[in-house]
């Protein structure tokens, strides 16, 4: 299921498989003047072909390979003849097929592999100019995009919210915290993220999500210093697990976050 909502000039679509079901389980691509950003889920992906037409659809951009990301870029190649980047890191990946956890498949679904394009440091469109940010920290290969004359900044998968409670075995939360500093270097006035609802305040969300990592991240060092095992510090922080930790095969727990905190001193 695919729903739309313009944001001035910015087009915020947002894509489920399961439209009653939790945040979550929608991802959102973001259309601005000709250029689409991400390409959503398999399970949408020929809806969102369909969608697309006649909205002038030029050229699209992948911030990063991920699954619920990328899905729809063969049929977009096929339907309208566009080019699609993604940063270098990504290519092979989305090239290739896919292997997903059972939460990801009954999510997003299986992309089709498609060939795109090495992005550059900016990406031009008729009005605009989008310049491309790498924020390493969700993956290696992640990008932002920021667009300077409007103060737009398109994050993909870097910011979920203010107090994240869980996150993928794989993140850098030092490096995320870097990553979030930079985005509030260049003094955003909206920021349009993939997982939640387009921010009109990005400076005070940033600010606390900025503010509520660091002080994670203290408290667990303080921990760690004490004599305590990452999972003794997930309790004593979080109190127990998330729910999403089982749901995801342990892609997306606390734990994760107190491990990434301490990955550091490996
Ligand atoms: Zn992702």
């Amino acid at each position: 299921m695919i729903t739309a909502t313009s944001h001035g000039e910015v087009l915020q679509i947002k894509m489920s498989r399961y439209p009653d079901f939790p945040p979550a389980t929608w991802v959102c691509a973001y259309l601005v003047d000709g250029l689409l950003i991400d390409t959503g889920p398999s399970y949408t992906a020929e809806e969102l072909r369909d969608f697309l037409k006649e909205k002038g659809l030029k050229l699209a951009v992948n911030t990063h390979f991920h699954e619920d990301h990328i899905s729809a870029n063969k049929f977009l190649q096929d339907a309208y003849k566009v080019d699609i980047f993604a940063p270098a890191l990504a290519i092979d990946k989305i090239n290739k097929p896919a292997s997903l956890y059972p939460y990801q498949e009954e999510v997003w679904g299986y992309p089709v592999p498609s060939r795109v394009k090495p992005l550059g440091h900016y990406i031009q469109t008729e009005k605009y100019r989008f310049d491309v940010i790498p924020t390493p920290s969700h993956d290696a290969d992640h990008i932002c995009l920021y667009e300077d004359k409007n103060g737009w900044l398109f994050t993909g998968d870097l910011y979920v919210s203010t107090r994240p409670l869980v996150c993928r075995p794989n993140e850098d939360l030092w490096q995320t915290l870097a990553d979030l500093r930079k985005m509030r270097s260049l003094n955003p006035r909206s920021m349009f993220p993939a997982p939640t609802h387009v921010i009109t305040q990005p400076m005070e969300k940033l600010d606390k999500a900025i503010a509520y990592l660091m002080e994670l991240g203290n408290r667990v060092d303080a921990l760690y210093n004490k004599g305590m095992p990452p999972e003794r510090i997930m309790q004593e922080i979080f109190g127990a697990e998330s729910m999403l930790a089982e749901l995801t095969q342990n892609q997306f727990s606390s734990l994760n976050m107190v491990k990434s905190f301490l990955r550091k001193y490996e």
